[in-house]
């Protein structure tokens, strides 16, 4: 059987290692091959740590190398930066085709994505624009876009038509899938708290998460488990 190539896709450094890190790095630790994708760099994120007044481009320097740092920590092989306006970002044609791309160049059959249909919008962080943009653009491109030849992105990278197999939606109301991350839920702590400039308190930080994963863990039998709507792509 072929190896499995996973495709994480977030908005900002952080986003990923709170939806999915844990199933990252079980997955990494199973010989899946596991990718990163963020479309922004968070470059609007402030500096929690040291309360400097950081340019945007030092701020993305920052959150970048935080990012690289935790997922290094999961197992992570590479993380892709797609270096897009944090805060300002829509699900156009461009994105689409960004993505359609990136698709084409990783050659992922499992793809983990934020959830593109929030139902409740009870939640400011969890339905961020970009968060939003990135899931809506994302779902486009999986479906029918990247695995149709005849669709040919701008700019083209001359690149063949990939098929996904499955995709695992983060962040919405209705999960039906778990993936028991009890073997990884101190890496999964560890990743968060490497995004040292967001955050004020890494205790308060790995509390939270591990009360998160257990209120998953319990709708699933196991001690820590992240939550997933799961589904098909068409072939
Ligand atoms: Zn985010």
């Amino acid at each position: 059987m072929e190896r499995d190539i996973v495709a994480v896709f977030g908005a900002h450094p952080d986003d990923l290692d709170w939806a999915a890190g844990g199933t990252a790095a079980v997955w990494a630790k199973q010989g899946k091959e596991v990718y990163y994708v963020l479309t922004t760099s968070g470059e609007s994120g402030e500096d929690h740590i040291g309360k400097r007044k950081l340019s945007r481009t030092e701020m993305a320097d920052i959150r970048e190398a935080e990012q690289r740092i935790a997922a290094g920590v999961v197992g992570v092989k590479e993380v892709v930066f797609l270096n897009l306006p944090d805060g300002r970002l829509e699900p156009n044609l461009q994105l689409r085709d960004c993505l359609v791309n990136v698709l084409r160049r990783l050659k992922p059959n499992i793809i983990i994505s934020l959830e593109p249909a929030p139902s409740a919008f009870d939640n400011f962080y969890l339905y961020h624009p970009d968060h939003r943009a990135t899931a809506v653009a994302l779902y486009d491109a999986i479906y029918p876009a990247a695995g149709t030849a005849t669709y040919v992105p701008e700019p083209d990278a001359g690149l063949p038509p990939h098929r996904v197999r499955e995709v695992y939606f983060s962040g919405g109301a209705n999960p039906d899938t778990y993936v028991d991350i009890t073997e990884a839920i101190d890496l999964k702590v560890q990743a968060l708290t490497s995004h040292r400039s967001q955050i004020t308190d890494p205790e308060q930080i790995a509390g939270f998460v591990r009360e998160w994963a257990a209120k998953y863990g319990a709708e699933a039998g196991c001690a820590y488990a992240e939550a997933f709507r799961r589904l098909e792509v068409p072939q």
